[in-house]
Order: structure tokens, then C-alpha cells, then sequence
């Protein structure tokens, strides 16, 4: 990408009226709260915008899209993030949720809270456990977000993705999405800016009593501050899960600059003042090496890493991105999006 580029890209998507921050710092919009700035950002949850930004950024292919939510799961480098981030986010109060018969249908840009609180008040159950989800619900469906016995999968019926390479916007299937354990056949410039997910019919109180018992529990399992929920995804089936691993180094409360492994959870990382980007990754890479060591798995994010180098990136990625099966899906679904032509 030349800056000449990014320049005439900026140019184009202020005169669709939306408007471009640069150079902006990003540390406080994640829940990490670290990291650098980016070249450009911009802030949409509006179906219109989202479908006006999409129609100039298909037209610069080079320029390097990034999408963030509430970036609960998400962690930016020290260094920055070049290109265009485009923040998927509304406030509470104009958070778009409709109830069509057992079906509700809402906004990428909706907190999970919000979701699960709605849907109880309006009588409609399953969706309880997204109350202890601090991310998006574009967010949730990108990564398949889940806990409680219950996943995104299991409650999506489709959703409406707005592709930035094609400038395509279409419903797609819960199947076509390719969803599997903490993620998606979405790619980073797809945009989910709706879902529709099935509820049950429910009583008012008894939902409240089981968003209740999910916050509690939340409280009393998990740490709060600064983190990005779990950090590392459980290996494959019978190897342990992450936390257990990482607990069984005794590796809770080890600390590299203002970077610790939680005393609560094993699989959380917490920053605290004046932690960076660096810290974490420097956590990460000993937990890493020391399950490894002691265990011979070999642990990889969970967490989104944007702006880091090769090295980092490859260190951590799941490597089951390669799996045929996945790839395949990816395949698919970009095909549908008009990302690219057989
Ligand atoms: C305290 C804590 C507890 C957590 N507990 C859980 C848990 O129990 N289970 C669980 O699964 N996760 C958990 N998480 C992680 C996180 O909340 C989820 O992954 C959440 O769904 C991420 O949503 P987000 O909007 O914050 O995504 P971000 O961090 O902003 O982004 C994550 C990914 O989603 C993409 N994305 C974001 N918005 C959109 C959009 N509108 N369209 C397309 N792609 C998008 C981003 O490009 C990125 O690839 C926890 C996090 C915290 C901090």
C-alpha cells in the first residue's frame, strides 16, 4: 500500500460522509487496552454506511482492512496497525434488536449483554449465556463465541455480511459461515452487520434468574480488569484444556513487565498500568514454551493479534486454518461474497 493510496481512499470515504480519524490511538478501544495507533479508522454500525464504505474500499484492493467490535478479543501492537481499522460499534441505547416470531434479528454492532438482556425481557429464552460475553454480536459470530454449554452455532439461523474487498452485501447461512470451536470462515474484511439467531419462548423471571447465575458465575470464575478472556485455544480433544495446562506449570501470577497470567484463571492474561502490547506477548510466548516443555502441546491464540510481525503471528496462529475443511469454507464463502471468481 502507498501512502499515496491510503490518502485517495481517506478522501473517498470522507466525501461518503462518514468521517476518517488519523493517526488515532487505539489503546483504549480494546479491553487490553494497549497498543499503538492506526493509519486510518473509521466508526459505522449503520447498514448504509457499512454498504457506502464497502463500495470505496473494493475499490482499493492494496489498502489493508482490519474490522474491530468491542475488541474484547483483540490485541493490538505497540507498534500500530497499518491501513484502514473500521470499529463495528454502537451505543447501548440504538442498539437495532427485532423479534420476527421465534426469530430476532440484530445489529453486528450490538453488545452480547445487551442481546441476552433484551430477548429475556421480551420473553425470549436461549440466549441467556451471551450476557457473560463482553464482545459484539459481529464479533461473536466472527469467532463463534460460546460458553455455558452453548455457542453462537447453535443459535444462528444466518447473517447479513457486508464484504470491504467486493463492496457485496448478502444474507449468509449459519452453514456457509463455516463456524467451528472459536471460529469462522469469515475473513478479516467481511462485516457482520446482522444475525438472526432462534429463541425458545420463555418466563420473564425465570431468564432473569439464569442471567443472573451467568454473571455470578462470571464474577466468581474469572478475573476483571484488563484482559481478553481466554487466551489460548484448547488443544484437540484429549489433550487437557488450555487453563488446565497452563495451571498445572504453576504458572498462575507469572509476570513479565506489566503482564501477568491471572491468579483466577489460568488461561487469562491480565495488563496492568503501563503494560504493553509487548508484555503480553512476552507472557504468552513463556506460556507457551513452557506447556510445550512440560507437556508437549503446543498452545495457540485464541485472542485476534493485529499489527505484529510474521514472527508473532506465526508463532501463535492455529494452524488448523489449514485444515481442508476449512479451507474449503473460506473458499465458499468468499466465492459468495464476490471476493473472488473460480
Ligand atoms: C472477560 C472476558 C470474558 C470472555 N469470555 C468469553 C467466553 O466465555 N467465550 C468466548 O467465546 N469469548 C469470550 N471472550 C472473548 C470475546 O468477548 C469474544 O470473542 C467476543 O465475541 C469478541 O467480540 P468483539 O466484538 O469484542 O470482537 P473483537 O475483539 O473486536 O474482534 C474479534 C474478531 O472478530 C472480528 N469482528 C469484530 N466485529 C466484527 C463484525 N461486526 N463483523 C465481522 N467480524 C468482526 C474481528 O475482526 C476479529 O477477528 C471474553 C473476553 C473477555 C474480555
Amino acid at each position: 500500500m502507498s501512502r499515496a493510496e491510503l490518502d485517495a481512499l481517506i478522501a473517498e470515504v470522507q466525501s461518503a460522509g462518514i468521517e476518517v480519524l488519523v493517526n488515532r490511538p487505539l489503546s483504549n478501544l480494546t479491553t487490553y487496552a494497549v497498543g499503538g495507533t492506526a493509519a486510518a479508522t473509521v466508526t459505522v454500525s449503520a447498514l448504509e454506511d457499512l454498504q457506502a464504505l464497502a463500495a470505496v474500499t473494493a475499490r482499493y484492493q492494496n489498502v489493508p482492512v482490519h474490522v474491530v467490535g468491542r475488541g474484547s478479543n483483540t490485541l493490538i501492537s505497540d507498534d500500530g496497525v497499518d491501513g484502514l481499522v473500521v470499529f463495528v460499534s454502537a451505543p447501548a441505547n440504538e442498539a437495532v434488536i427485532e423479534l420476527h416470531g421465534d426469530d430476532v434479528v440484530v445489529a453486528g454492532s450490538v453488545t452480547m449483554p445487551v442481546l441476552a438482556r433484551r430477548t429475556v425481557k421480551a420473553g425470549r429464552g436461549g440466549l441467556e449465556w451471551c450476557v457473560g460475553i463482553p464482545g459484539s454480536v459481529g464479533g461473536a459470530v466472527r469467532m463463534n463465541a460460546g460458553g455455558h454449554g452453548a455457542e453462537m452455532v447453535d443459535s444462528l439461523q444466518s447473517a447479513l455480511v457486508v464484504s470491504l474487498r467486493s463492496g457485496r452485501c448478502t444474507t449468509v447461512s449459519t452453514e456457509q459461515l463455516g463456524l467451528h470451536f472459536r471460529g469462522s470462515a469469515l475473513a478479516s474484511h467481511h462485516i457482520v452487520a446482522a444475525a438472526k439467531l432462534a429463541t425458545t419462548s420463555c418466563e420473564v423471571s425465570d431468564g432473569q434468574k439464569e442471567l443472573d447465575a451467568v454473571v455470578a458465575w462470571r464474577r466468581e470464575h474469572q478475573p476483571g480488569g484488563r484482559n481478553a478472556g481466554s487466551v489460548f485455544v484448547n488443544p484437540a480433544p484429549g489433550a487437557g484444556s488450555a487453563g488446565a495446562l497452563i495451571d498445572s506449570c504453576q504458572l498462575r501470577e507469572f509476570q513479565l513487565g506489566a503482564a501477568r497470567v491471572s491468579e483466577k484463571h489460568a488461561n487469562f492474561i491480565q495488563a496492568s498500568d503501563g503494560a504493553t502490547a509487548s508484555d503480553i506477548v512476552a507472557v504468552m510466548s513463556h506460556v507457551q514454551d513452557t506447556v510445550l516443555k512440560q507437556h508437549g502441546v503446543l498452545l495457540r491464540s485464541e485472542v485476534c493479534l493485529l499489527g505484529f510481525d510474521e514472527e508473532v503471528m506465526g508463532r501463535f496462529a492455529d494452524p488448523r486454518h489449514t485444515d481442508p475443511d476449512r479451507v474449503n469454507a473460506s473458499h465458499g464463502l468468499a466465492l459468495l461474497m464476490g471476493d473472488v471468481s473460480e
